[in-house]
């Protein structure tokens, strides 16, 4: 049978929006030496904003009508602020032919019989050259915390959208909650390296960038070599990371396939009820032994 200091806490937890599927959770919860946390929607707010246009041939309005054209059919939180920038501004486009999503790089569509790759520079590099001035450019915005997404038309480097998705309120003080309990605190991003520096450097924790979905299970994996980890997710693409994790935990604003992955969830959205939930479980856990 469960021990009544597990079955309290449990119902505690319920009651502050800090759901644990079952008492294995707090005991795996309470030994937790490091929480890796997802960038978008968890540690950020998940809704970007258009910040920047930069166009290198044709016009700003010409550029943001190529990005929305592509980003139409996605769900990406940066495809929606595209496409809240191009209706802000009144700049019509028709959604692109054969539009695609390319996990962690980009989308990629046709415009007037166009090829258009919409995103990461990274990737956009393999397909466009980018000359001193498109890459200045590029890493100046990207060092200012934002992502860059490159706009490619047939092989040639359209122009830069640069978006900034500002993090959660209390991210900051929740990391230094958990490093005050002798928890470390690492972001998992698939953003470049410079933007998932700056971010970091802005919450005071440890990071890992340019990863794609593997690799943040494989980063996941390299951190669970070392101490019990949690992983904290959102949701979109977060499932096999979330998993790979001693313990799951999905942000309250997260997608149903997240909630079903995870072991728990704050339902929230707080990133201090992370520190929440752990404080809850060692106590619990203090109070058997
Ligand atoms: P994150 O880990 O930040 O949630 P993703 O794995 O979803 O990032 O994507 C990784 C990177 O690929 C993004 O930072 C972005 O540069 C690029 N990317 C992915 N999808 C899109 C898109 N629809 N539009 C523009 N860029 C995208
Ligand atoms: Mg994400």
């Amino acid at each position: 049978s469960v021990p009544a200091s597990i079955a309290a806490a449990l119902s505690a937890g319920a009651r502050q929006g800090l759901l644990m599927k079952g008492g294995v959770v707090i005991e795996t919860a309470a030994k937790t030496g490091l929480v890796a946390f997802d960038k978008t929607g968890t540690l950020t707010q998940g809704r970007p904003r258009v910040t920047d246009i930069v166009a290198f041939s044709g016009s700003e309005a010409e550029v943001l009508a190529l990005a929305a054209a592509v980003e139409h059919g996605s769900a990406h939180p940066l495809a929606e602020a595209v496409l809240e920038r191009a209706r802000a501004d009144g700049v019509a486009y028709a959604p692109a032919a054969e539009a695609a999503a390319l996990a962690g790089q980009g989308v990629t569509g046709k415009v007037d019989g166009r090829a258009v790759f919409v995103g990461a520079p990274r990737h956009a590099e393999s397909r466009a050259p980018f000359d001193g001035r498109a890459r200045a450019a590029a890493e100046e915005l990207e060092s200012a915390g934002k992502t860059v997404a490159a706009i490619v038309v047939d092989g040639a480097l359209a122009g830069l959208v640069a978006l900034r998705d500002e993090p959660r309120e209390d991210a900051a003080a929740a990391i230094a909650e958990l490093k005050a309990m002798g928890i470390r605190s690492a972001m998992l991003t698939g953003d470049n390296a410079r933007t998932g520096a700056a971010i970091a450097g802005t919450l005071g924790m440890e990071h890992k960038a340019e990863l794609m979905p593997d690799d943040k299970v494989a980063a996941i994996k390299a951190f669970a070599a070392q101490t019990p980890v949690m992983m904290v997710g959102d949701g979109i693409n977060d499932a096999p990371a979330l998993a790979a994790a001693g313990i799951g935990i999905a942000m309250g604003s997260g997608t149903d396939v997240a909630l079903e992955t995870a072991d728990g969830a704050v339902l929230k959205s707080r990133v201090r009820d992370v520190a929440a939930l752990i404080r809850l479980a060692r106590a619990a856990m203090a109070n058997i032994h």
